[in-house]
């Protein structure tokens, strides 16, 4: 499929987190874990009422996946999912139109902690990955689709594989510089810190699993 270019505002948005000149790029994790959990949040409330879904709490989780040798990061979650025009609409564009020109602004008086305030959302996965991969099956689909970016010039959507419903956001963390460190990104340690500074109030459970060369 052809590559599609960004709207205009989420192209600036998403640049900005590609050159990454905050300090607080953890907060990806926040932003993805975020989302994981509105998605389980939005197909509870479709089964309470939809009386041919049961919802079982176990069946219902986050789950973070390191793998060292492909330094890919995951964050897979069983909630509602995404179809094909859901990929489209709402990682093609900014959600909340006003929050770009609300941050910019601020970030002139207040260098670096603005991300760390206000959600950025989805785009904040490119201050450490460059390459964002999304595998998702929506509720009542039996095909999957998959969304590929690697930055600002664009991405694509294909059709994918995919067994279970739910999504999976997948990070292939940048290389180290000089100046900064991404292979923490992938360290169990470092990813359950973070878990916990940002995301300890998380309804679901999250899972980890971290394959160590
Ligand atoms: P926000 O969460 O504030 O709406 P985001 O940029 O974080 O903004 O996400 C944009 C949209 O992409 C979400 O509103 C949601 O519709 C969709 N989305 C992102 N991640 C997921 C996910 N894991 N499962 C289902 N939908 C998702
Ligand atoms: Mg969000």
């Amino acid at each position: 499929m052809a590559k599609k270019e960004f709207k205009a505002e989420s192209k600036r948005l998403l640049e900005m987190m590609i050159n990454s000149i905050y300090t607080q790029r953890e907060i990806f994790l926040r932003e993805l874990i975020s989302n994981a959990s509105d998605a389980i949040d939005k197909i509870y409330y479709k089964t309470l009422s939809d009386e041919g879904l049961v919802f079982n709490k176990e069946d219902y989780f986050i789950k973070v996946t390191a793998d060292k040798a492909s330094r890919t990061l995951t964050i897979a979650d069983t909630g509602i999912g995404m179809s094909q025009e859901d990929l489209e609409n709402n990682l093609g564009v900014i959600a909340k139109s006003g929050s770009l020109a609300f941050k910019e602004e601020n970030e002139a008086k207040d260098g670096h902690n603005i991300i760390g305030q206000f959600g950025v959302g989805f785009y904040s996965a490119f201050m450490v990955a460059d390459d964002v991969t999304v595998i998702s099956r929506a509720l009542g689909s039996d095909v999957a689709y998959k969304w590929e970016s690697k930055g600002a010039d664009g991405y694509t959507i294909e059709p994918a594989e995919k067994d279970t419903v739910g999504t999976e956001i997948i990070l292939t963390i940048k290389a180290n510089t000089e100046e900064d460190n991404y292979d923490e990104f992938l360290e169990e340690y470092r990813l359950k810190s973070i878990i916990k500074k940002y995301s300890d109030f998380i309804r679901f459970p999250i899972k980890m699993n971290v394959t160590k060369s």
